[in-house]
């Protein structure tokens, strides 16, 4: 069986190349019946905070992604990986190193440019003092990882010192904390950026001295801005809260991030099912992805496009929340509801749905802007008064109401344009809004008859 896993360091809030590599573990996982575990390294002390877990999770959350089972802690698992070193000891693959920083900084400057060589390693005669273990890593050959994206990659093992994977203070390494970790969490599948590449020359060296099977590596190009240079905050958003902050749905985010760094053929707009389908390491190209926020807009409006009303109505409220308004009132609900399906067609990102919503949001009497205030004129009161007189009684469609609409600017001896904006200042106060027609259909007779009294008494 498959398990992959997400093994974030809580040192900040999740960035989108974290919340990608978390999606591609996702995804293979799901895909394949399989496992997704997630892992929060946790063991530098002085910079993993409990806020920056909670975002992180907070942020896998808001993305979709579940995990099977608890969070790991791998600070708390520090004695296990002690027991691993010493059991190493035990069987010679690693040895008690009694060096001092001053030595080993004494010995670099002698031999420059040369992996460390420990003393220590064939020794026989030990001292009773404070020593680290050192891993006997192998002198001669190379150090092969055959990555599933990156394929064969080598180092010469004269190139590698042998680590330090139990400090003289008695805790363990990160590196050692890795290995043991995946090893123990049965882990198939290590889909993670391809900066840790040279880590896992280090890492497959544990593994091998343990005897314990390698899991597949797949190292995946980090993301890259628009302008081809390494992802930073000169860029723009680079948090996943601030793309939700922007409006991009969670289903829009996960489409886009799995299009970053991997393809199906000329697939560009799916939903899950079928990416969980589709996904495999062997889409996952060696080039760097770029970030991309025209291509960001277009599924995020495909997206809101398909989203069922009911859902969107969810996403809606849980954006608005996360911007500090009030929930949506069950009378707002009941507004937005029917018009949704013309509004999600044109929107690209939720708050640019809200703002086209907002007719819908507000309550009488409505207070038009200056705009909308200059066109409520005499003569288009005159008007508004008419249409509403037209529209008491028969059929509330849309059909019916933009027949009356046209036959009251006819009798004005004006077009339907000239209505138009005074109707749009009157339901909504604004002149710039959705269609007339959307609009009085989505209020319904007795609330768009109203707003039009309050204009014309
Ligand atoms: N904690 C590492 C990071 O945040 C990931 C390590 C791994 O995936 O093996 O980059």
């Amino acid at each position: 069986p498959v398990v992959t896993r997400f093994a974030p360091s809580p040192t900040g809030y999740l960035h989108i190349g974290g919340a990608r590599t978390a999606l591609f573990n996702w995804l293979y996982a799901r895909g394949r019946g399989g496992k997704f575990l997630l892992r929060i390294e946790d063991t530098d002390r002085a910079r993993s905070t409990p806020q920056a877990t909670e975002a992180i999770l907070k942020g896998l959350t808001w993305l979709g992604l579940d995990w099977d089972g608890d969070p790991i802690s791998q600070f708390e698992r520090k004695d296990r990986h002690a027991e691993v070193a010493r059991q190493m000891l035990a069987s010679g693959a690693a040895y008690r190193c009694f060096s001092t920083p001053e030595e080993i900084a004494a010995w670099r400057e002698a031999n420059p440019r040369q992996p460390f060589q420990s003393p220590w390693r064939d020794a026989t005669d030990l001292p009773d003092a404070p020593y680290a273990i050192r891993l006997r890593a192998p002198r001669q050959g190379e150090t092969v990882i055959d990555d599933a994206v990156q394929g064969q990659v080598r180092v010469g093992n004269d190139q590698l010192d042998d680590m330090i994977i139990l400090r003289s203070d008695g805790t363990p390494t990160y590196m050692l904390a890795v290995v043991v970790d995946d090893h123990d969490m049965d882990v198939t599948h290590v889909i993670r950026g391809d900066d840790h590449l040279t880590n896992t020359f280090r890492q497959v060296q544990i593994f091998d001295a343990m005897g314990w099977p390698r899991p597949v590596f797949a190292h995946i190009p980090l993301i890259h801005g628009e302008d081809g240079k390494k992802l930073s905050k000169r860029h723009g958003a680079v948090g996943l809260h601030e793309f939700a902050a922007l409006g991009y749905p969670p289903e829009a985010m996960r489409n886009y991030l799995a299009r970053l760094g991997w393809s199906h053929g000329d697939d560009e707009l799916f939903v899950d099912e079928q990416a969980r389908g589709w996904f495999d390491l062997s889409g996952i190209g060696r080039a760097p992805a770029r970030l991309d926020f025209k291509k960001l807009e277009h599924v995020s409006g495909h997206h809101i496009g398909i989203m069922p009303d009911a859902r969107l109505l969810a996403a809606l409220d849980a954006f608005r929340s996360e911007t500090g308004a009030a929930s949506l009132t069950q009378r707002q609900k009941d507004r937005l509801m029917p018009a949704l399906p013309a509004l999600k067609e044109k929107a690209k990102t939720l708050p640019q749905l809200l703002e086209q919503a907002r007719f819908a949001l507000i309550d009488r009497p409505v207070d038009p802007d200056e705009k909308a205030s200059k066109s409520l004129d005499s003569v288009s009161r005159g008007m508004l008064a008419a249409l509403t007189a037209a529209v008491q009684h028969g059929s509330w469609t849309r059909d019916e109401l933009e027949r009356a609409a046209k036959r009251v600017a006819e009798d004005h001896g004006a077009g339907l344009g000239k209505l138009a904006t005074p109707l749009r200042a009157a339901l909504a106060g604004r002149t710039a809004t959705p269609s007339v027609f959307d609009m009085m259909t989505a209020l319904g007779r007795e609330e768009s008859l109203a707003r039009l009294q309050d204009q014309t008494d």
